[in-house]
């Protein structure tokens, strides 16, 4: 009856925000899921012990731990039907004061890293019957300017992208790509931002930026990505749905 039942779903940055909220929709949905994150410790509260959930410990940037997440699935599950590459680091900073550093670590994670799982995930999902589905998360940052993000908007460029040339490389065999492009979501960062000097009249112009002057919730992505990921969107690749409350339509 699950929307996802028996799917086998590889969710990166599973531990936190939208990737947390998407585990545990899929998990709803019938799906049997990795649940996968840099953050061990988190990933363990949240997943150890629990029905059709495998956890895995990594970093998306190196190769052997992207590696490893698609191959928990093949191992635990037979299979890789779904691989939702969500994991990110989102820096705030504008050119002068953003370093060498700061492009590199954030290219390693949201380029890179997206990247290194979308290769493994299309590497096993074309050696089995039934292809598969991707959904990358990009950004309003990836397909709009916007101030302070002049290393993260580009990272998120590249999840758009990657999302339309891999949809082109491979639908005809079987395996769609698509991508969610959030607007601003109400997760623990913007609860901290809260609390910081200024943070509420900072947040309150950001909640303006979008036509419907709030945030959304990690579950509101949640769903968008369900339906990307799901049979109801079999003919839909390389798209990328905002999600955004209107902020793209201005
Ligand atoms: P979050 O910080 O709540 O969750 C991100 C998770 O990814 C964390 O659990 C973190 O430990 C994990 N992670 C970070 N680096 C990793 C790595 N190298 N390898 C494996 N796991 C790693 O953030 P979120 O808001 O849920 O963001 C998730 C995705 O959504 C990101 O790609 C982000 O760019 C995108 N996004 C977020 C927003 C927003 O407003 N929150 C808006 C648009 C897009």
């Amino acid at each position: 009856s699950g929307r996802l039942t028996d799917r086998a779903c590889v969710i990166t940055g599973a531990a936190s925000g939208i990737g947390r909220a998407t585990a545990e929709r899929f998990l709803r949905e019938g799906a049997r899921v990795v649940a996968a994150d840099l953050d061990g410790e988190r990933l363990g509260r949240l997943f150890a012990g629990r029905d059709g959930v495998v956890t895995v410990v990594g970093d998306v940037a190196r190769e052997d731990d992207a590696r490893r997440m698609v191959a928990a699935a093949v191992e635990s599950y037979g299979r890789i039907d779904v691989l939702v590459a969500n994991a990110g680091v989102i820096p705030l900073l504008d050119v002068v004061e953003a370093t060498a550093d700061d492009w590199d670590r954030v290219m390693a994670v949201d380029g890179r890293g997206m990247f290194l799982t979308c290769k493994y995930a299309i590497e096993a999902m074309a050696g089995q019957e039934g292809g598969g589905a991707i959904v990358c998360t990009s950004s309003i940052s990836g397909m709009a300017g916007q101030a302070r993000q002049a290393v993260y908007g580009p990272a998120k460029f590249v999840a758009s992208g990657l999302t339309k040339h891999l949809a082109v490389e491979w639908a005809a065999r079987g395996i769609r790509v698509n991508a969610v492009a959030p607007g601003t979501i109400e997760t623990e960062r913007v609860a901290a931002a809260r609390v910081e000097p200024g943070g509420p009249e900072y947040l309150d112009e950001v909640a303006r930026a979008h036509p419907m002057a709030r945030f959304g919730t990690p579950e509101e992505v949640a769903a968008a990505i369900l339906f990307l990921a799901s049979d109801e969107a079999s003919f839909v690749t390389g798209a990328i749905l905002p999600v955004d409350g209107g902020y793209l339509a201005q």
